[in-house]
Order: structure tokens, then sequence, then C-alpha cells
């Protein structure tokens, strides 16, 4: 397994596949102004799949596609099975806002998708469209029902909590584990990308701390529970009787670049070597010249090498230059 300049096992890869979104949730792509990657620099399926049989070989295990929004890409389902061909790569997971796992749910779990996170901001119907705009509650809920339905699981859901939009919904998102065996995690606001939706996550955050106090208050008391991967980036506890697990993911309040165990694959083709860092390292170039496996397992070793650690969130640096929806969440 590769290992960083810092100890950290890097065996986990987060392909982004597009820029693209069908929503424009407030904290991550404006209404206006947004550029995307020219269509002919997205890496294609056997390029995509080219770079997992070489991460495969240099000893990493997991996958994860993201975005933008994955499942925009017609491509979705071949890609998938692309990935689950390559031998050693032993898990495919994908994040997704989940409309459209309706159609594509069932396909792409006969691909070899096994897990998904989705993502709810709110259970409120008025609400949830001015947080995650152009989406609706009934599609949202379709999706989960979808997801369920393939036999994605766990069902792990995101909810980012943005001061004045939903952050009282943390409540009835955390009771959803009460009935349900799902992971419900909040995440913390990270000023990404520059512009308006930086300057909204770094005014609107709500820290984790006041999102758990929020939950105990109404619901109870959470104890909590041991992590069920050692590079698990949220903790994790439980309610009282409940059959799911409610998680805290608090990138600004309490880093964790010390167990970050992940590599991430722009959807244009570079390694870029931490969410919260600018720097990237080029690997489509290679890929168009026909490098071999080898090669291209030794530009990713290198980007593993040049991986950093550690960020100034909490004291307000500047925001990264690239967006949430360009490197991929
Ligand atoms: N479109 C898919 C989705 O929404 O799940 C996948 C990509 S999205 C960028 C992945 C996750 O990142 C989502 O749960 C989203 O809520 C979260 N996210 C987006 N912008 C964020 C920000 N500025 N801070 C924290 N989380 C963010
Ligand atoms: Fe799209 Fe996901 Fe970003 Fe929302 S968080 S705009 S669904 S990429």
């Amino acid at each position: 397994m590769p290992l960083d300049r810092f100890g950290r096992e890097i065996d986990y890869l987060r392909i982004s596949l597009t820029d693209h979104c069908n929503l424009r949730c407030v904290y991550c792509m404006p209404l206006e102004g947004i550029t995307y990657a020219p269509s002919e620099d997205l890496l294609q399926p056997a390029e995509i799949e080219r770079v997992a049989a070489a991460a495969a070989a240099v000893g990493f295990r997991r996958v994860r596609l993201t975005g933008g929004e994955p499942t925009l890409r017609r491509d979705i389902v071949e890609i998938v099975a692309r990935i689950a061909s390559v031998e050693g790569i032993a898990d495919i997971a994908m994040t997704t806002n989940g409309l459209r796992l309706p159609e594509l749910g069932r396909p792409l779990v006969a691909a070899g998708l096994r897990r998904v996170n989705l993502h709810i901001d709110s259970l409120h119907p008025e609400r949830l469209p001015q947080v995650m705009r152009w989406a609706t509650l009934a599609a949202v809920h379709a999706g989960i029902a979808a997801a369920e339905d393939a036999g994605l699981s766990p069902i792990k859901i995101n909810s980012v909590m943005t001061r004045g939009h939903n952050e009282e919904d943390a409540v009835d998102l955390a009771a959803l584990t009460l009935a349900r065996p799902w992971h419900v995690r909040f995440i913390e606001l990270m000023p990404l990308g520059g512009g308006e939706c930086a300057q909204l996550s770094r005014e609107r955050l709500v820290p984790t701390a006041e999102t758990r106090a929020r939950i105990e208050a109404a619901l109870g008391r959470l104890t909590p529970v041991p992590a069920m991967h050692p590079s698990d980036e949220a903790r994790l506890f439980k309610l009282a009787g409940a059959a799911g697990i409610v998680g805290f993911i608090s990138p600004v309040s309490e880093p964790f670049c010390g167990t970050c165990n992940r590599m991430r694959l722009t959807a244009d083709g570079r390694f870029h070597l931490c969410l919260l860092h600018d720097d990237e390292l080029d690997v489509r170039a290679a890929l168009r010249r026909g490098a071999d496996c080898e090669e291209i397992g030794g530009i990713l070793l290198r980007a593993v090498g040049a991986k950093p650690t550690g960020h100034a969130l909490a004291e307000g640096v500047e925001p990264l230059q690239r967006w949430m929806h360009h490197v991929g969440g």
C-alpha cells in the first residue's frame, strides 16, 4: 500500500467524473458565472479504467465516484463496469445527489456499484430547495428509495449545515436514524472556489459542536461508536435505541488530515493532492500519449509522495482556486 511522507497509507482514489450538476446548492455552485472544463478534456471510460488499473497495481483498493454530479455522465454505467473489472479494486462507491437513481440504481448495481452517499440538506419541503436549489423533497426521497431498492447498502446521507438556511433541520435529519439503519452525517461548510459560495461558506459555517448540541437537546444523548474504518473522516454516534448512526465531519473545527487516506482524480485528468490545497499533477497528457500502467502508476506515486497535510480553514485562510464541483467532493 502506498505510504506518503507523513506515513499515511493512501489507498483510496476519489474520481470526479464531471464538473456539471443538475442542482445548484448554495454553498457549492453559483447560479451564474460557472466555468466548466472543455468536454474534450474529460477523461473517457477507457482512460479512467487505465488509471484505476494503475492505482490497483500500486496498492489502491477503494474507488469513489463523485463530481459535480457523477450520474450526469451518459457513460456512467460503463465507467462503473470498467472499474469493477479491474483486479484489486475491492470496493466502488459513489457520492451523488440521488436524483437520477430511480433510472440508474439497478443498472449501476449490476455494473458493480456497492454503496452510495446521498445528499439531503433538509426534510422540509420549502427549505430544501432554498439550500439544494432546483431540487424537490419528493425527488430526493425518490432517490433514497431507489438506492434502497437497488440494494445499495449501507445508505449514507450527507447534510451540510448552513446558517440561516437549515441548521434547525439537523434534528429531523438525525431522527431519521431512529427507525432506519442509515448513516446521517453532518458536514461543516468549507470555503472552496472563491466567489459567492466561498464567502457564504465562511459566513454561514455551523460548527459541529452546535449541531451536536442541537440534536442532543431534542433527541437525547449521542453515544460514541467506533469508526468502521480507521481513516473514516466522520466521528460516529448513536441515539438511544436507534437503528442507524449519526456522524459528524468537521474539517474546520476538527481537521482529520492525520488519518487522510485519499487521492483525488479530477474530471479533467489531474491528481489533486488534497481537497484543501490547489496542488495538482497532470495525468491526462500521459494517458493520451499512450503511457503504460507502470508510468501512470509512477505519476500516482509521485502525487502520493507530494501530498500535503494541514490547513488553516479555522483561521480563515484564503479560499482555494478550484471549486468543489471541479475537484470532486
Ligand atoms: N453532487 C454530489 C452530491 O451532492 O453528493 C457529489 C458531489 S458534492 C460536491 C459532494 C458532497 O460535498 C455533498 O454532500 C455536498 O453537500 C458537499 N459539499 C459541497 N460543497 C461543500 C462545501 N463548500 N463545504 C462542505 N461540503 C460541501
Ligand atoms: Fe451539485 Fe453536489 Fe454541488 Fe449540490 S453539492 S451543487 S448536488 S455537486
